[in-house]
């Protein structure tokens, strides 16, 4: 968006009137704070409503329900059923109401004013505009589309007292061949509010240095970049990212766990990898809920978030598909509440990383650090 308006610290009204300093972790109190989400696909994020009215728009006949809480429903049981074919059906459905302008727009403004009613105060949403050419738009068509819903939103939610600034990461599925040309997009739309490229889709048996044409260009561009990689494959595709393709940031990378070992005393040693990962400072865009559903973790108490935040990596908490994993930014700091037992400090802590490793300019990250997500903390902590 284009909003030069900073998003607000915290509205004091939000706050649960029962609690006191430091305030109560409740859920209401987590959706008040500051959040800041790095990893967010537009096309796993929308409305069960809003598909249900847009497939009838675009005559889509597909649908497993038009009942929108059956449909919301089946999304997140058919993300949970364990099989990756049923996974991958629910982006058949979003992707096919996301084919127009109308469409497109619709659902980026609401992504904006979803996440701005969370409490997200900056927020980089992913999409793939390949995926959204079966109705005659062009690749820069379907990235103005979702910019102008994001404007849109952002107005909206500004309007109902939250302000949320958002950016677009461009996508390129790892198993297509267009990585060269969505690179160039994204450098395209680098004064518009895209503010970085991704690639994503199924890990194994397409590396990323299978795009190390796209990373190339990117890099000589300036351009900014994270890449999918330790989530449904291991340390060679975290590797590669890192040390071929150069990454900025690792969508997920929950594997790099797979080289750190635990003495006779139970002292973690980090291979080199490991070691020049959490030293290096690389993000590690963690999505608990998400992880469990694609069996990269048994249970949150469980997922390696917890280690690797206990051992100083830089782990930021994000939604991935908020509506396969019917899950919110303060439902999943919620569970890490839960599982882990972590107080305020913890959440800023994971949203100060957050917000240190956007890609946006190091002047505006600051301003958001120092006006908006230190002072929300203080008013929490007390
Ligand atoms: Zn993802």
């Amino acid at each position: 968006m284009s909003s030069s308006s900073s998003p607000q610290a915290l509205n004091p009204h939000a706050l649960d009137p029962h609690a006191r300093n430091p305030q109560a972790l409740t859920t209401r109190n987590i959706i008040a704070a500051p959040k800041v989400l790095l990893h967010d696909h537009l096309d796993g994020g929308l409305r069960p409503a809003t598909i249900v009215e847009l497939a009838a728009e675009c005559g889509y006949h597909q649908l497993p329900s038009t009942d929108p809480v059956e449909l919301g429903r089946w999304f997140v049981d058919a993300a949970d059923s364990g099989s990756l074919v049923r996974y991958l059906e629910t982006f058949d459905h979003t992707v096919a109401v996301m084919q127009t302008r109308e469409g497109l727009l619709r659902v980026a403004s609401e992504c904006a004013q979803d996440l701005a009613a969370d409490g997200v105060v900056y927020a980089e949403v992913r999409f793939a505009p390949e995926q959204h050419l079966e109705r005659g738009l062009t690749l820069p068509q379907v990235v103005q589309a979702v910019l102008d819903g994001f404007q849109q939103g952002s107005q909206v939610a500004a309007r109902n007292g939250r302000t949320i600034r958002l950016r677009a990461l461009l996508t390129a599925m790892r198993q297509f061949a267009r990585s060269r040309e969505i690179a160039e997009l994204v450098v395209a739309f680098r004064d518009k509010e895209v503010a970085g490229f991704d690639i994503a889709g199924a890990e194994a048996g397409y590396p990323p240095s299978r795009h190390l044409d796209a990373f190339e260009y990117l890099q000589r561009k300036n351009s900014h970049f994270t890449i999918h990689a330790g989530e449904g494959f291991g340390l060679p595709s975290i590797w590669e990212a890192i040390q071929w393709c150069g990454a900025e940031r690792l969508g997920h990378g929950v594997r790099i766990v797979d080289d750190i070992t635990f003495d006779d005393q139970q002292q973690p040693r980090l291979g080199l990898l490991a070691g020049y990962v959490r030293d290096r400072r690389i993000p590690l865009e963690m999505a608990p809920t998400s992880n469990l559903q694609t069996g990269a973790a048994q249970s949150i108490a469980t997922h390696p978030i917890g280690l690797l935040t206990d051992l100083g990596f830089r782990v930021t908490v994000n939604t991935d598909n908020r509506l396969m994993s019917g899950c919110s930014m303060s439902s999943e700091m919620d569970a890490l509440v839960e599982a882990f037992g972590y107080g305020w400090d913890k959440l800023q802590w994971f949203t100060l990383n957050a917000m240190k490793s956007a890609f946006l300019p190091f002047d505006e990250r600051l301003d958001l650090i120092n006006d908006v997500i230190k002072p929300g903390y203080s008013a929490l902590m007390g």
